[in-house]
């Protein structure tokens, strides 16, 4: 079969252009979808090229890619190098930034979206015997929903143990030893389902036309190099620390603003070893993170959490106006700025006038 399939393709082989997302932009595909009854597919088989991770040259009916869900810029999927080719193309920006997260214990919320996703997409090229005249169609699956089922009737269908030397059926074989796949679609988008896949005897072979016109499924996707892999994760290019404020995605600030976090949790135990501090010098500095975590929280009490009715008394009284910005006429006394102020008598008038209108 590899022979007959090599001769067959090396006159369609075409390198592609790569750009775009999962797929390359520069040719019209077909993709199957498929119909909410019954399909009968075959999936037609391909020589693998340069960029199959099973190797090229060899007898493919499936690409199985890794993906990360819905993490790019533009909310679609990218593509994880790293465990796509076992780490054999080196390491992928959004699985960094996951290990990073998990070492520095972020939340579950926060570590999810640069999960690589468990199961793997897998492609196939599918030429449909429901509807033959649509030619060959690539069909983005799901591994979950298609291919580790097809894998178990693939190997139950086998015959008795001992009778042949293959212990699976080859059902991408072009010729009538393959099998047609039957199945039914349940269900849409994250409810779809595939029920009661099962073989099917092929009543004529898969026409020349269509093998020859399968794609090397490699040379069809648009494989990310690191730096655009990064760029699709963070929005900004990869190797460019000067980023204009008004360029960086909400995303970039935020993992910038992450990333110091983490530093600045790693760095006081750094500094620690290097220089000795005074006791003088620690208070000093104790004191200080104190106050600027006082402050901190008082300017959040500020911005959020207080009552309507609150705001509007504090609108009320501090129009007369408290010099230290507490509340005037209702927290005499209770500030140590109350101690030495100018405004003392006026506040407690204030104070007395507001205990009158309660009774
Ligand atoms: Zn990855």
């Amino acid at each position: 079969m590899q022979e007959n399939l090599q001769k067959r393709q090396q006159k369609e082989q075409t390198f592609y252009r790569r750009t775009g997302s999962l797929f390359v932009s520069n040719v019209s595909l077909k993709y199957y979808k498929t119909p909410m009854d019954a399909n009968l597919i075959d999936i037609i088989p391909y020589i693998a090229g340069e960029n199959d991770p099973i190797g090229p040259g060899e007898v493919a009916h499936k690409l199985v890619i890794y993906i990360h869900p819905k993490l790019s810029q533009t909310g679609e999927d990218i593509i994880c190098m790293e465990k796509t080719f076992k780490g054999a193309r080196g390491k992928c920006p959004a699985c960094q930034e996951y290990r990073r997260r998990v070492a520095a214990m972020m939340s579950e919320e926060e570590i999810k979206p640069f999960k690589v996703a468990g199961w793997p997409r897998v492609l196939y090229n599918v030429y449909d015997r429901k509807n033959p005249n649509s030619g060959v169609q690539v069909w983005n699956a799901s591994s979950y929903l298609f291919q580790q089922y097809l894998d178990v009737i693939a190997r139950r269908s086998s015959t008795s143990p001992g009778q042949q030397p293959e212990n699976y059926v080859n059902f991408m074989d072009p010729t009538l030893e393959g099998r047609s796949i039957g199945f039914d679609k349940q269900g849409k988008n994250e409810l779809t389902k595939y029920i009661g896949i099962h073989f099917e005897e092929r009543q004529t072979e898969v026409p020349d036309s269509i093998l020859e016109a399968a794609h090397v499924l490699d040379e069809i996707i648009a494989w990310p190099t690191y730096a655009s892999a990064y760029e699709e994760t963070w929005g900004v290019p990869y190797d460019d620390n000067d980023v204009p404020e008004g360029i960086a995605s909400e995303r970039t600030k935020k993992y910038d603003k992450e990333v110091k976090k983490v530093e600045e949790k790693s760095k006081p135990v750094e500094e620690k070893k290097e220089q000795v501090e005074t006791d003088e010098e620690r208070e000093e500095r104790e004191l200080e993170e104190k106050l600027a975590a006082v402050r901190k929280k008082k300017e959040a009490e500020k911005a959020g959490a207080k009552s309507t009715k609150e705001k509007a008394q504090e609108k009320k009284t501090s129009s007369s106006g408290c010099p230290h910005g507490h509340v005037f006429g209702i927290d005499i006394d209770e500030k140590p700025d109350c101690d030495k102020c100018q405004s003392w008598k006026e506040c407690a008038k204030e104070a007395d006038r507001l205990e009158r209108e309660k009774r």
